[in-house]
């Protein structure tokens, strides 16, 4: 937070400078807990804030439409290589402009609008682009969908396969925003076979726990692979995606096409849905790559899933439900079903002091989206501040006091708020303590 990182913004622009030191004091001095979010690397923001933000080379390496390109292609290329590598693919894309617009790119390379796709509705954990009604992917697309059981809080796999040999969609989203359990991308492969669908994994939420081996791999088992380089991996708010360079179904679905499928992933993203690339960005994006493949960010990979196990332990203990059971991965979802409080009560509560998570639905949830029974909680930012289990059980204590406490939360917040902001004293926030 020092203030000669800003030097021309603190002269010129104080206005922007004062809401960069406030952001940055407030992350620093509570417990971010919203799952999809961790912390950026000096590096990372210092290619985003680098002069290739002024370029404009629409194409891609060695066919822009535009002079002056060599070193952004040999950016482009660096970042490539390097994401290529990192996830073991035959082919990236690093230019979309989100994970939305990946998404979106995904839709447009193999399938044609009114087609059905099978995929998680946001209330059971899936994402606003795998055919949500308020999203394109809902209004262009028919979703077919699934979800884990209500029971059990586990996606069932035969149950998959009931609906997918019943529905024939032609494509199968396997991915998910809140869901704590990991996902059987040999299975679905084999359901999407049986169907001729493609399979699309969509880690935009797990990719570090991938890339740690703590969850399995779906590279090898999927067409396309789809994934922001922001939430967990740490890099700039961007998408990327990888893909097999063959259509399998080549023959079936795209016969007229001379293009392949590599080919159509890239030709989707542009001209197809963007203009100019952002290189600044994708600068990042290979500096976030780089650092993914170091044994330090498998350890934090590894730790995420770590620390997740112990703060849920931790509040099982003191008598809080979790949906599905617990879990598997970087986040869990506190049930309050049963509370006579909401999930949105509960994530003001804690946010009051000073822990910043979301309300979410959880399986079997009888309250309405706008309130839900849910919060999600997730470990990546915690864990980048160098976290562990034990530091896991303190948070634990924090969560329960805020949540047995809902009634009278104002009498309370500002003790945990100072609390919360000592405890965080002894860690380092990477990208903001020098
Ligand atoms: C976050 C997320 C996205 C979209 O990312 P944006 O960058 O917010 O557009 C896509 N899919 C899943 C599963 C996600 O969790």
């Amino acid at each position: 937070m020092a203030a000669e990182r800003y030097p021309h913004l603190k002269v010129e622009d104080p206005e922007i400078y004062d809401l960069i030191q406030e952001q940055a004091k407030f992350e620093a001095s509570t417990l971010k807990m919203i799952a999809s979010e961790s912390f950026a690397s000096y590096c990372v923001l210092e290619a985003c804030g680098s002069i290739f933000t002024n370029k404009y080379c629409e194409g891609y390496p060695g066919a822009r439409y535009y002079e002056g390109n060599e070193y952004t292609d040999r950016l482009e290329n660096l970042a490539r290589e390097r994401g290529k590598q990192l996830f073991g693919a035959e082919h990236i894309n690093v230019q979309p402009y989100s994970g939305s617009p990946a998404n979106q790119a995904v839709y447009r390379a193999i399938l044609k609008n009114g087609d059905r796709i099978m995929g998680m509705p946001v209330s059971e954990g899936g994402h606003l682009t795998h055919g949500w009604k308020v999203s394109f992917s809902g209004q262009d697309y028919v979703q077919i969908p699934y979800g884990p059981d209500p029971e059990t809080g586990h996606i069932n796999m035969n149950k998959v396969r009931e609906i997918a040999l019943k529905e024939r969609p032609k494509m199968i989203w396997a991915g998910t925003s809140a869901y704590p359990h990991l996902l059987n991308y040999s299975e679905f492969a084999e359901i999407a076979k049986e169907i001729d669908a493609y399979l699309v994994a969509d880690i935009a939420h797990i990719n570090a726990l991938i890339i740690a081996g703590v969850h399995p791999d779906p590279v090898p088992y999927c067409d396309i692979v789809s994934s922001t380089s922001h939430k967990m991996l740490r890099g700039p708010r961007a998408g990327f995606l990888l893909s097999k360079i063959e259509d399998r179904y080549q023959s079936k679905y795209f016969a007229e096409s001379k293009f392949n499928l590599a080919q159509r992933v890239d030709r989707a993203v542009f001209p197809g849905l963007q203009g100019g690339p952002h290189m600044h960005i994708i600068a990042g994006m290979a500096a976030a790559f780089k650092f993914a493949l170091t044994d330090e960010f498998k350890q934090y990979g590894i730790q995420l899933v770590k620390n997740a196990k112990s703060l849920a332990a931790s509040l099982q203990e003191k008598g809080y439900d979790l949906a599905g059971g617990g879990t598997d991965t970087h986040l869990l979802i506190l049930d309050f079903r049963k509370k006579d409080f909401t999930g949105k009560d509960a994530s003001k509560a804690l946010a009051k002091c000073g822990i910043i998570g979301n309300f979410n639905m959880v399986p079997g949830d009888h309250r309405s989206p706008f309130v839900t029974s849910g919060v999600r909680l997730g470990t990546p930012s915690l864990t980048s501040m160098g976290m562990k289990e034990d530091d896991m059980k303190e948070v634990a204590g924090w969560i329960d006091r805020v949540c047995s406490n809902i009634s009278n939360i104002d009498e309370i917040a500002p003790t945990i708020r100072a609390e919360i902001a000592e405890f965080c004293k002894l860690f380092k926030v990477p990208g903001m303590c020098d």
